[in-house]
């Protein structure tokens, strides 16, 4: 992407990392929203308990920082487990699996973040692994090369994906849990903003955290990232507490307007509705206006706006909401 965008959940800083891990719920008491993976959730948990057997593998997908580490952390509280986390990239061969899954104990967890980055050959390393709990590897080089078959204990998979379609169908055929997140809504996120302040110490009235939930664009990480900008602009100009009015400045200074828009949103949108006459207008068409990569236009725009009733995707390519961009406009 051309500029960092302030609300791109993709990426956090090493700050960020830090104070969402003071931030992160740490059981599923404290997991809020997400209620059709929760409930579920809870009941396999229970099942899984009673025969006292490990989880099934499970694979968590959905945009960024809607709460798949954490929920991977959550259950992993629940079951008294170890959590041994990595991710696709990290892993480059097959040999750097061995330590990981050897060291395993009987019920530990691992998790493997953008899951669907795996290569195929270590993707094919994992497949016993999954099934059999073993492993084969190669020792030796050469004629004295020979396979040597170990046995793991018994552990649960949790693979996170944002692209789910991406994940080959015998990957995904040994996973026994499928999970897809999906944004939060206002109330939810408003509950998250107050948990946040409460966690960082800030004071925080109902209408300002409403406010930080409506622009948050349905995300968790998002909400906290605003709030943290908030609490600094209160800190600093306000008297110390978070109100309507520092509210709406600092997030006007962020540059996220009150539909949750920033400025790549907006001229995306204005593309279509300006250069596109409002639609449909194909993907590649609109990338080449705004001389962005498809592929991140995808990923990291359109979710939003589509989720929102913004654009409407038609077999013949983007279609602008009147209802949803008149205010665009008159601007
Ligand atoms: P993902 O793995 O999907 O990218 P994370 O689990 O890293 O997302 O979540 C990003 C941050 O958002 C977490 O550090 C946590 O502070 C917050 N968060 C996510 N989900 C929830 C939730 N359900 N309740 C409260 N906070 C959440």
């Amino acid at each position: 992407m051309s500029e960092e965008r302030f609300i791109d959940c993709w990426k956090e800083n090493e700050e960020e990392q830090i104070i969402n891990l003071s931030l992160r719920p740490k059981n599923l008491k404290e997991f809020l929203g997400q209620k059709n993976i929760i409930s579920p959730l809870e009941i396999s948990l229970e099942a899984a308990a009673k025969r006292s057997e490990p989880l099934e593998h499970m694979l968590l997908s959905g945009p960024p920082g809607l709460g798949k580490t954490s929920l991977a952390y959550c259950v992993a509280h629940q079951m008294k487990a170890k959590l041994t986390a990595t991710s696709g990239p990290a892993i480059e061969r097959a040999g750097d699996l061995v330590g990981i899954l050897t060291n395993l104990e009987a019920g530990d967890i691992l998790f493997i973040d953008e899951i669907h980055r795996l290569s195929k050959v270590v993707e094919e390393f994992l497949y016993p692994a999954m099934e059999n709990f073993q492993i084969d590897f190669i020792i030796d080089k050469g004629p004295y090369a020979k396979s040597v078959k170990f046995n793991l204990k018994p552990f649960t998979l949790i693979g996170a994906t944002t692209r789910k379609g991406l994940l080959s169908g015998p990957l995904r055929g040994r996973f026994g849990l499928f999970y897809d997140f999906d944004f939060y809504n206002p109330d939810e996120l408003s509950e998250i903003v107050r948990r946040s302040a409460e966690l960082l110490g800030i004071e925080i009235d109902s209408k300002s955290s409403i406010e930080i939930a409506r622009r948050s664009r349905g995300s968790p990480r998002l909400c906290n990232r605003l709030l943290r900008r908030v609490r600094d602009y209160a800190q600093v100009v306000g008297k110390g507490i978070i109100d309507i009015d520092i509210t709406q400045d600092s997030l006007a200074k962020v540059g996220v307007d009150n539909q949750g828009l920033d400025d790549m949103d907006r001229k995306y949108l204005l593309a279509i509705i300006n250069l596109h006459h409002g639609g449909p207008a194909g993907i590649e068409a609109i990338a080449a206006t705004l001389r962005e990569d498809r592929l991140t236009l995808e990923d990291v725009v359109e979710p939003y706006l589509l989720k929102e009733g913004f654009i409407i995707r038609s077999p013949r390519g983007r279609i602008r909401s009147e209802e949803h961009t008149s205010e665009l406009q008159s601007h």
